[in-house]
C-alpha cells in the first residue's frame, strides 16, 4: 500500500526558521496546480503498488488552495490509482486561513484530517518566528474545525526557542491539551544557516538553547502529553489511541510513496526521486534528480526510520530483508547501548525506550553500516 503526497510550495510569508522548498510568488499558483495534474498522469507508473492508503497535502501552505482544488486532486488520483482503501486524507493548514467559509467548503471534500501549523500559543514567540497568525487565531481555527465535525486534528509545535523557556512551553502545551486535538508533532527548533534565524544567529542576535534546556523541554513535552493519554509513538510525535498519523507512519515503515509537485520526494523501495527546480522551470519542463538506493543505504534507512518509532526494529525482518549477517552486526554494535539500557531487546524487537528518544540520532548512527 502506498501514499500519495502533494507539495503546495507557496507561502504568504516566510517563517524565520524555514528551510523547506517554498516560494512567496503566488502568481505561479494556478500554473503549478495545472502542472501537478499533468505530473500525476506522467508519474502514474512510478509506484509498484497502485493501491493508495493515504493522501497528504503538505507544503508550503496547502490552505492557500481553495477546498475544491483538493477535491480535483483527489478525484484525479481516484482515476489513476486504486483508492478504495484510502482512509486518511490530510491537509496542512495555516490557522489564519481557516475561516468559517473555508471550513464549510472543506466539509464538502474528502479531507478528514487537518494539520494546523500552530507552533506556539505565545504571541511574542509567534512574532519572532514571523508566523502570520496569532494564538487566538489558532484557537479559533481549531474550534471552527471541530464545530464543523473535523475531529482528527493535529498540531505542530516548536520548542527550544531561546528566550522562551519552559514556562511559555508549558502554556502552549496546556492550551493544546485544553483544545482536545488528537495528535501533536513537537519539534525542537533547528537554526539552519540559510534562514532568517540563521542570519540572526550569525549576527549574534539569536542563540541555540543549551543542551540541558533542550533536554528539559523535550522531557516536559513528553511528560505532559503522555500524562494526558497521548502515546509517544515516534521521536517527535504523540497521538491519542487510534490517531497515529497513518501517512507518516507508512513512510517510517518503508512504504512506497509518490510525491507530486516541485520539491516533492518519491520513493518506490528501489529508488528515491525529487525535483527541486525553481517554479517557473517546474511549470515549463520538469526535471528530476534521483538516486538508486544501495543495499547499505536501504539498511541504514530502515534502521533510522524504524528505531525512531516506539516499536523499534524487528530483527527477524532485518534477516529476511538484508541477510542474517546484518542481524548479527546490529546485535554486536548494540551491546554497549543494551548494557546502559538505552536500547532494549524484547523478543525479536530492538527498541529505544521513549525516555531516551532524545539520544536516538547518536544511538541509531552507531548501528549504521558504513
Ligand atoms: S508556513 Fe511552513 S513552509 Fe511556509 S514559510 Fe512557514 S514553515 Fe515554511
Amino acid at each position: 500500500m502506498a501514499g500519495l503526497y502533494f507539495h503546495i510550495p507557496f507561502c504568504k510569508r516566510i517563517c524565520g526558521y524555514c528551510d523547506f522548498f517554498r516560494s512567496v510568488e503566488l502568481k505561479y499558483l494556478p500554473d503549478v496546480v495545472r502542472t501537478m495534474h499533468n505530473e500525476m498522469d506522467e508519474q502514474r507508473d512510478f509506484l509498484n503498488d497502485k493501491s493508495l492508503k493515504t493522501i497528504y497535502f503538505g507544503g508550503g501552505t496547502p490552505s492557500l488552495l481553495q477546498p475544491e482544488e483538493f477535491s480535483r486532486f483527489i478525484d484525479h488520483a481516484d482515476k489513476l490509482f486504486d483508492c478504495h482503501q484510502v482512509g486518511e486524507i490530510t491537509i496542512e493548514a495555516n490557522p489564519d486561513d481557516i475561516d468559517k467559509k473555508y471550513v464549510e467548503q472543506l466539509r464538502h471534500t474528502a479531507v478528514n484530517r487537518v494539520s494546523l501549523g500552530v507552533q506556539s500559543f505565545n504571541d511574542a514567540e509567534l512574532k519572532l518566528m514571523n508566523r502570520r497568525h496569532s494564538a487566538q487565531q489558532a484557537e479559533d481555527a481549531v474550534k471552527r474545525l471541530q464545530d464543523a465535525g473535523f475531529e482528527n486534528i493535529t498540531f505542530d509545535l516548536i520548542f527550544g526557542v531561546a528566550g522562551f523557556g519552559e514556562v511559555v512551553l508549558l502554556e502552549s502545551l496546556s492550551k493544546t491539551l485544553s483544545l482536545g486535538v488528537k495528535h501533536v508533532s513537537a519539534y525542537h527548533l533547528t537554526i539552519e544557516p540559510q534562514t532568517a534565524f540563521g542570519r540572526k544567529a550569525s549576527r549574534g542576535e539569536l542563540n541555540e538553547v543549551p543542551d540541558e534546556q533542550s533536554e528539559r523541554e523535550y522531557d516536559l513535552v513528553g511528560r505532559m502529553l503522555t500524562a494526558a493519554g497521548y502515546e509517544h509513538y515516534e521521536v517527535s510525535n504523540y497521538a491519542l489511541e487510534g490517531y497515529r498519523s497513518r501517512h507518516n507512519s507508512s513512510y517510517w515503515h518503508g512504504a512506497e510513496y509518490l510525491g507530486i509537485g516541485a520539491g516533492a520526494h518519491s520513493f518506490n523501495t528501489a529508488s528515491r526521486r525529487w525535483s527541486q527546480q525553481p517554479l517557473r522551470e517546474y511549470i515549463t519542463h520538469r526535471e528530476y534528480e534521483s538516486e538508486q538506493l544501495s543495499l547499505i543505504d536501504r539498511f541504514n534507512e530502515y534502521l533510522m526510520t524504524n528505531l525512531r518509532c516506539v516499536e523499534g526494529v524487528n530483527l527477524e525482518q532485518i534477516s529476511s530483508l538484508f541477510g542474517s549477517d546484518k542481524r548479527q552486526m546490529i546485535l554486536q554494535l548494540s551491546k554497549p547501548w543494551l548494557e546502559s539500557q538505552k536500547l532494549i531487546l524484547e523478543g525479536d524487537y530492538l527498541r529505544i525506550p521513549t525516555r531516551y528518544f532524545m539520544l536516538s540520532d547518536a544511538i541509531i548512527s552507531s548501528l549504521f553500516e558504513v
